[in-house]
């Protein structure tokens, strides 16, 4: 008899990507792993509370022992929590801008308790005063908040935009100016967003676009600043500074440009997180990921 040659699917060369969704927290934020792991997440983004309501109940130690205990026993990580969408750092109504810093701080806090490492959110919006004005105002939120939460291990992520209205963060030169603006910036981090950098204007969608890309943010802002990915294709075309999230493959970016990030082996490790849209049965979510793993040459 000849003996057993035929590969496995867990012997083959390449590792699983680091690819997960955004899951909802309805019932508990630790029931996101439950969710993730239905349908094959190894990394997850989630809220750490309530996204459209300012304040929060503080986190109970019953909060936090399910989820570090429902983490532990999923194959899921790292996490990394987005801030609630009301959060406008550079605001310019007064009481707007002071809860915002509130929130933001409070958010810092729940990651750390929950061993959260980074904390993804937007810039911020500008309102009509300029995008110099606005900048300003972000890395004075930052320096606050941060001063604020002295010895917290979370990273801020600067999400990059659309540049929709007068948000902040279309351009990589923006992220820049805050991260070198704020007096920590060891504790700023950056996540790109796929449908955002692509409505921006930056054609991620062919190789060469790819490349020049990521090149360029290596320039401006340096590799060494991104943490994740959101995966989402978009629904409007290059430039259009509009933001409508896409299934992947099925959007102006198409199944080229999320091969070239699915098969970079610059970014093995950093998470890729569906953003994209779905319904109750999360099939979307399978479908998604199954797209991706399909582009990273797994199936
Ligand atoms: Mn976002
Ligand atoms: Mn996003
Ligand atoms: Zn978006």
């Amino acid at each position: 008899m000849k003996p057993e040659t035929k590969k496995t699917k867990h012997q083959t060369t390449n590792p699983e990507p680091l690819i997960g969704a955004h899951e909802s927290i309805a019932g508990g934020i630790y029931k996101a792993f439950e969710r993730g792991e239905s349908v094959g997440c190894r990394t997850l983004q989630v809220f750490t509370k309530n996204n459209t309501q300012w304040r929060a109940k503080p986190l109970t130690g019953e909060d936090i022992t399910n989820y570090k205990t429902s983490q532990l026993e999923s194959n899921i990580s790292p996490v990394v929590a987005h801030s609630c969408y009301l959060i406008n750092l550079c605001a310019s109504n007064k009481e707007t801008l002071r809860k915002s810093r509130e929130a933001f701080i409070d958010e810092l806090k729940r990651c750390e308790m929950l061993g959260i490492p980074y904390l993804n959110f937007h810039p911020g919006s500008h309102g009509g005063k300029g995008e110099e004005e606005g900048i300003k105002g972000i890395i004075e939120s930052l320096n606050i908040a941060h001063e604020q939460t002295k010895g917290v291990r979370v990273s801020s992520i600067l999400e990059t935009t659309a540049g929709q209205g007068s948000a902040i963060g279309y351009r990589f030169e923006h992220l820049k100016k805050i991260i070198e603006g704020v007096d920590e910036p060891e504790r700023m981090a950056v996540c790109i967003d796929t449908c955002h950098v692509f409505a921006a204007g930056y054609d991620i969608s062919t190789d060469e676009g790819y490349e020049a890309t990521i090149t360029l943010f290596d320039e401006i802002i340096g590799l060494n600043r991104l943490v994740a990915f959101h995966a989402n294709d978009s629904k409007k075309l290059l430039g259009s500074r509009v933001d409508r999230h896409e299934h992947i493959g099925k959007g102006a970016i198409g199944e080229a440009g999320f091969r070239c990030l699915m098969r970079d082996t610059r970014f093995v490790t950093i998470p890729k997180i569906l953003e994209t849209p779905k319904g109750e049965d999360l099939e979307e979510d399978r479908m998604n990921l199954e797209t991706l793993r399909k582009l990273a040459g797994m199936q």
